[in-house]
């Protein structure tokens, strides 16, 4: 077992006593690789630095929000600035509506939205929506895909496709799942039919366009095309969670990218700038049953945070700059080709990307759908990130997510990584 540094285990040791697992989110206790979690003190650019002031290049990126990279200057002044102004008034802002009309004008599918403040409230504010509008009570979502920790979105299917689905979780009760279907990501057949059985019960198709949360996987050609057409044709609503991929894998979202525009899409990391946010929105006509306009509640007291809204407002102008998309594009395949310049007989598996979201999978040749991600060799990722950690690079601390490159990291440390790579498969090939 790796020992964490002396300062971060210290401090993970008293946070232990106050926190459970002393960690806020599980994740990041590091369960999946063994050893104790760094206790990160600040960021810049690519970097992040622990506690003892030790540098490592940072592919975690808060988890996908941080495509500026760390503490990017335009973002941190706009901060700045704004909190002297009031961090609060629970009563409408410019600002924020500045921030609705940016997006909805960036993003296809939506007409109107809402700002909550997690991706987790996003996804819940719209399934609820979705079944205020249609008046049916079942939801159809995919094995693998995440959409925050929604009692009726966790839960998985047993092997591939099952009909009705069991809670991944103690406290969430059998009758919150009850209604929830589960369809294999990639697997037309099994929406096709699941849809046939269910039409006239079913709200609401959720889906990431591009599975993230198994480790990155993108949608099969047709597939996004497909539940389109399944769910138009049935009055279903289709829901695309582009928490992640939202303004990450094209300024659009991933509806651009794939040319497919769901009824209601959700959204946050990127959209907060590194603060706490989401969002939903779609068709005019479904986000109008919306109180005060309709019968389906939601709410917020800090909703549209104008210190949240104003970071989110400076990362998406950001964003706007000429060239950034084909930047971030370029990035990861140079990443995504590096990686592949290593792997072979000695370290197997492979290298999935779409934009600027990568994923090393060690063990399997192809990974298609999550069935294959769960081949992979956990016990050579753990050590795997042990010696990507000793080496400066800091990476996600589970084979199943995806790594994520900001406009900071630039081409040396991309070389630099790669080269870490190289050095560790070196050493863990000759193990063998
Ligand atoms: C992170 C994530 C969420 C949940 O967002 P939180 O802000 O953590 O609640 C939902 N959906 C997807 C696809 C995500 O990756």
């Amino acid at each position: 077992m790796v020992r964490g540094s002396g300062v971060s285990r210290g401090l993970f040791e008293r946070s232990n006593r106050v926190v459970p697992g002393g960690v806020n989110s599980p994740v990041r206790a590091w369960s999946a690789v063994g050893g104790e979690p760094l206790f990160v003190g600040r960021g810049e650019g690519s970097r992040i630095f622990d506690e003892e002031g030790r540098g490592y290049l940072d592919y975690v990126c808060a988890w996908g929000p941080l495509i500026l990279g760390h503490a990017p200057a335009a973002v941190v002044e706009a901060v700045v600035n704004a909190a002297p102004q009031g961090t609060g008034f629970g009563a409408p802002t410019k600002k924020e509506m500045e921030l609705a009309e940016l997006v909805s004008g960036r993003i296809a599918g939506i007409e109107q939205l809402r700002l909550v403040n997690s991706g987790t409230e996003a996804t819940m504010s719209a399934i609820r929506l979705s079944r205020g509008y249609t008046g049916r009570d079942k939801v159809l979502k995919f094995d693998g895909c995440y959409h925050g920790h929604v009692d009726a979105l966790l839960a998985k299917a047993g092997s591939g496709v099952a009909s009705f689905s069991l809670p991944d979780s103690a406290g969430v009760p059998e009758s919150f799942t009850g209604e929830t279907l589960i369809a294999g990501f990639n697997d037309v057949a099994s929406v096709r039919s699941l849809i046939r059985e269910h039409r006239e019960d079913l709200a609401a198709v959720i889906v990431e366009p591009v599975c993230g949360n198994m480790g990155v996987i993108p949608p099969a050609p047709g597939f996004l095309e497909a539940l389109r057409e399944l769910t138009r044709r049935y009055g279903i609503v289709l829901i695309f969670d582009e928490v992640i991929t939202g303004f990450r894998v094209a300024r659009g979202g991933a509806q651009e990218r794939y040319g497919v525009t769901p009824d209601v899409t959700c959204l946050g990391k990127v959209l907060g700038g590194g603060l706490p946010v989401g969002a939903f929105g779609g068709r005019r006509d479904i986000m109008s049953c919306l109180a005060p306009l309709g019968p389906v509640y939601q709410a917020g007291t800090l909703s549209g945070n104008p210190v949240t809204v104003t970071a989110g407002l400076a990362t998406l102008k950001a964003l706007e700059a000429p060239g950034v998309y084909p930047e971030l594009e370029a990035k990861g395949r140079r990443l995504e080709e590096g990686l592949k310049g290593v792997l072979g007989p000695g370290v197997q598996g492979t290298v999935n990307r779409v934009g600027s979201m990568l994923t090393l999978f060690l063990g399997p040749e192809r990974v298609t759908a999550p069935d294959h991600a769960r081949d992979s060799d956990r016990d050579r990722f753990a050590r795997f990130f042990h010696g990507m950690l000793a080496r400066g690079i800091y990476l996600p601390p589970s084979p199943f997510e995806a790594l994520f490159l900001s406009l900071a990291h630039s081409d040396d440390d991309i070389a630099a990584t790669v080269a870490a790579f190289a050095d560790w498969a070196d050493e863990d090939s000759s193990r063998h």
